[in-house]
């Protein structure tokens, strides 16, 4: 039923004017080609629709942060909310300024200074926490390959001086209970995983099913879902989350790789890569083509 609408979109979407630019303060995020597209949808029901360069691997990043924070939430339970809040920042991902009157709590999960308190929450929790949580990945989609890209990883620790700092300035208000160092390096690893569009749908698959996987895991449940999607809806995009809710309309989650995945729960996951970037450090064109979807299908949870 999608396949009209999607081939559509592709074909609109790739007239669009190239607007925006690829992420470069991760040196080896650079090297990717601005003009790559993707597009793919899988429904719950079982369809699966994938378009141009949809199965081509990229840098996830950010998109990492709400399987880092489900697998936190599994650990933790609502004990979670005593260090990181559920309110939108309205500032940039990888801003410092409300820590300091916060003392320290970050106001969301996926913010980076919230994403760091959940890495540091894994640190505490995983014995050995880079590999239990690639297996987790592979363990919930059937996808032995994942796997974390450590140029990547590499590149953005030699560079990553807003994140050490943030990692530094939380530990100074006790919110990071481990070795910086070693949250720092868990947290730029999660960054660094590939997964093309096609594959984020798979691993995303949970979050549109009532915390169930596609191979019938369930990894929380319908309440706890239901935050998960609910701050991916008000917290996902950072401070361009009000306009993605006005244009889009479905919980979703962004990356600097140029990836956008987004759900409507109990019907389809989607997911789209193109990486030139807008102001806010989110696909211009991804944008464009999840609007299109929802106002043509009149699908979204509005
Ligand atoms: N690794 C990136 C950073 O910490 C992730 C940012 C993002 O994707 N918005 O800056």
């Amino acid at each position: 039923m999608f396949e009209k609408v999607l081939q559509e979109i592709y074909k609109e979407s790739k007239l669009q004017p190239k607007i925006g630019e690829i992420a470069t303060y991760i040196p080896e995020l650079a090297n990717v080609n601005p003009d790559k597209f993707g597009i793919s949808l899988l429904t719950l029901d079982g369809e699966e629709i994938n378009l141009g360069d949809a199965n081509e691997r990229f840098s996830i990043q950010s998109i990492s942060k709400p399987l880092t924070l489900s697998l936190a939430f599994t650990f933790l339970g609502e004990k979670i909310w005593e260090r990181v809040g559920v309110e939108p920042s309205g500032s940039p991902f990888n801003s410092l300024v409300q820590l300091e009157y916060e003392k320290g709590i970050p106001r969301n999960p996926f913010i980076n200074a919230g994403a760091l308190v959940i890495a540091d929450i894994l640190v505490t929790h995983l014995k050995n926490p880079k590999t239990n949580f690639i297996n987790f990945l592979r363990e919930i989609s059937d996808i032995n390959t994942l796997d974390y890209d450590l140029s990547v990883a590499k590149s953005e620790a030699s560079t990553g001086f807003r994140n050490i700092a943030l990692a530094n300035f939380l530990k100074s208000f006790g919110n990071i209970t481990n070795n910086v160092d070693e949250v720092l390096d868990f947290y730029f690893h999660q960054c660094s995983i590939s997964m093309s569009c096609s594959e984020l749908n798979k691993v995303f698959y949970f979050f549109a099913n009532e915390g169930v996987t596609l191979n019938g895991k369930e990894i929380l449940n319908r309440s706890q879902i239901k935050r998960m999607n609910a701050l991916m809806q008000s917290c996902g995009f950072y401070d361009e989350s009000g306009e993605f809710t006005y244009r889009v309309g479905l919980p979703g989650k962004s990356g600097v790789g140029g990836g956008i995945v987004a759900m409507l729960p109990k019907k389809f996951i989607v997911s789209t890569w193109s990486p030139r970037l807008n102001s806010n450090g989110n696909s211009e064109l991804g944008m464009f083509a999840l609007e299109q979807l929802t106002t043509k299908t009149g699908m979204s949870i509005f």
